[in-house]
């Protein structure tokens, strides 16, 4: 069992309370470390250090700040397959996947650090005489990233390289599921040499320290990627101050199959989607609509990649294709959506069930459901696990009115090889995002920011960058 310390101000400590959590192995239930639970005196602490650090920072010339980004992301590729199964150990995703996860991560620090010469402000005309007008981008300040447990180390990245190379400092917030791998980041960038209190990382529940993070003062922004009902009430928080949000919220994203589809690739796309990190990821299909003509032979085939999944402990055995849930609670919730939905009329075509030969860990079957109708909760909560309910339709504009009766607005899917239904979809489509004949998966270079309750602002690319930016207007008047 590894015993941890939170960062905070470039040093590994203990909190001021001297208590600690545990963090479980959800392949097997056992505890694999002892983290610090800090306390809001800890989070003031660290919010004070990266106020201060953020000073110095933000007048490095971004080529400077760009080199510890490629040095952090040098560390990171270097420790990949540590890192990945300090993922593994505590999240639960086979090593490959975290390994992958690990290294897109790396990825997302080398595009960032490439920014650091193209942030630029505009000169605009100004209608006085001697006049001249700049607007000036600026670090926000102290950004508090708050951060979840499905995909611990790549959300981190994701949120702590633009923010760094655009000049502000970061206060991490794990999830209390997957701190390890965030403590791990910050042995890293000690190891670079970051200077002291850029980068600092405190831990513990959301519902015990988030308050003191984001009320506190001197915090600028917070980014936060989680779920709805905490992004709420971040926002909320938030208001005391009027600190700006950006919300990376839940997803419900529908999968529309259309009757000319390759079915193969619509079946081998959404299976690969359902279960990588067991259903646990924001942008995965969480319904799917095809057309009554192709349903059966669809169903056929998602039935038959369903059967070779196979679960169990990704760190012990990296070749299983799915690992276990985060938690019990995590089971439960899927178990408990499965049952309603059977009670009222869905029938399980595989799975619906925590699979037998597994004793231990909180794992859940691959599991198919069919007649499913849009008013069950399990066509329109959020599953995050790997269920994949399925509805038919007639035509594409049943196909869009399901498909948009949604609170959520993140991502969503469509299988066709028809040019007009594909531009159709895209112009009617209510979601941030919209994959065409393709498995989901973000670029770097995109924007991933979703639409209705799936939150506000974004991540990646150039939008994403500029979240962490404010602008300032100069006026510069002659004689
Ligand atoms: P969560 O909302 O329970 O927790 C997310 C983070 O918020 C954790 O660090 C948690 O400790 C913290 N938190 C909890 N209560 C808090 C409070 N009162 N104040 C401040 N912080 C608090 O979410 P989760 O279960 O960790 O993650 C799963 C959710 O994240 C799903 O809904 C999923 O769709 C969503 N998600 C969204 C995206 C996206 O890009 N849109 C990506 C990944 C995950």
């Amino acid at each position: 069992m590894v015993r941890y310390k939170v960062f905070i101000d470039g040093e590994f400590v203990e909190s001021s309370s001297g208590n600690c959590f545990d963090v479980i192995n959800p392949a097997t239930d056992e505890v694999i470390s002892r983290v610090p639970q800090c306390t809001a005196e800890d989070v003031a602490r660290a919010v004070e250090a990266c106020r201060r650090a953020q000073k110095q920072w933000r007048r490095f010339s971004p080529s400077k700040r760009a080199d510890y980004l490629k040095k952090m992301a040098a560390k990171i590729v270097e420790n990949a397959e540590k890192l990945g199964a300090v993922v593994t150990q505590e999240q639960g995703k086979p090593l490959p996947q975290a390994v992958s996860e690990v290294k897109k991560a790396a990825e997302r620090m080398e595009y960032h650090a490439e920014w650091a010469l193209r942030i630029e402000g505009e000169i605009v005309p100004s209608d006085n005489e001697k006049e001249n007008i700049f607007i000036c981008k600026e670090p926000m300040g102290v950004v508090a990233c708050i951060v979840p447990w499905n995909s611990p180390f790549s959300i981190l990245v994701r949120k702590v390289a633009p923010a760094l190379i655009t000049g502000n400092g970061v206060v991490i917030k794990p999830s209390s599921e997957t701190p390890n791998c965030a403590l791990e980041f910050a042995k890293i960038v000690q190891e670079v040499g970051l200077p002291k209190g850029i980068v600092n990382v405190v831990c513990g529940k959301g519902a015990e320290i988030g308050k003191a993070i984001c009320t506190n003062p001197a915090v600028s922004m917070v980014t936060f990627t989680g779920s709805g009902e905490t992004g709420a009430r971040i926002m909320e928080m938030c208001s005391h101050n009027i600190t700006k949000v950006s919300l990376e919220l839940g997803g419900k994203a529908p999968a529309i199959v259309m009757d000319d589809a390759d079915l193969d690739l619509a079946a081998r796309c959404i299976v690969g989607s359902k279960t990588i990190n067991a259903g646990q990821v924001c942008n995965c299909v969480e319904r799917v609509y095809v057309h009554e003509k192709v349903a059966e032979e669809f169903t056929d085939k998602v039935m038959e990649l369903m059967k070779k999944i196979t679960i169990g402990d990704g760190l012990a055995d990296p070749k299983v294709t799915m690992g276990p849930l985060i938690n019990h609670g995590a089971v439960k919730f899927v178990d408990g959506l499965v049952k309603k939905a059977v009670e009222e009329g869905a029938e399980v075509l595989i799975g619906g069930k925590a699979p037998e030969h597994l004793k231990r860990g909180s794992f859940y079957e691959p599991t198919v459901l069919m007649n499913c109708r849009q008013d069950m909760d399990v066509m329109q909560r959020e599953i995050f696990g790997p269920v994949l309910p399925i509805m038919t339709f007639k035509t594409l504009e049943e196909a869009l009115e399901l498909a948009n009766d949604c609170e959520y607005g993140l991502t969503s899917s469509l299988y066709t090889n028809d040019l007009s239904t594909a531009f159709e979809v895209a112009n009617s489509i209510e979601a941030g995002e919209l994959y065409i004949n393709r498995q989901q998966g973000e670029a770097i270079n995109g924007y991933h920011a979703g639409w209705k309750k799936s939150g506000i602002g974004g991540d990646d690319g150039r939008h994403g960058m500029e979240e962490f930016l404010q602008t300032k207007v100069v006026y510069l008047k002659y004689r």
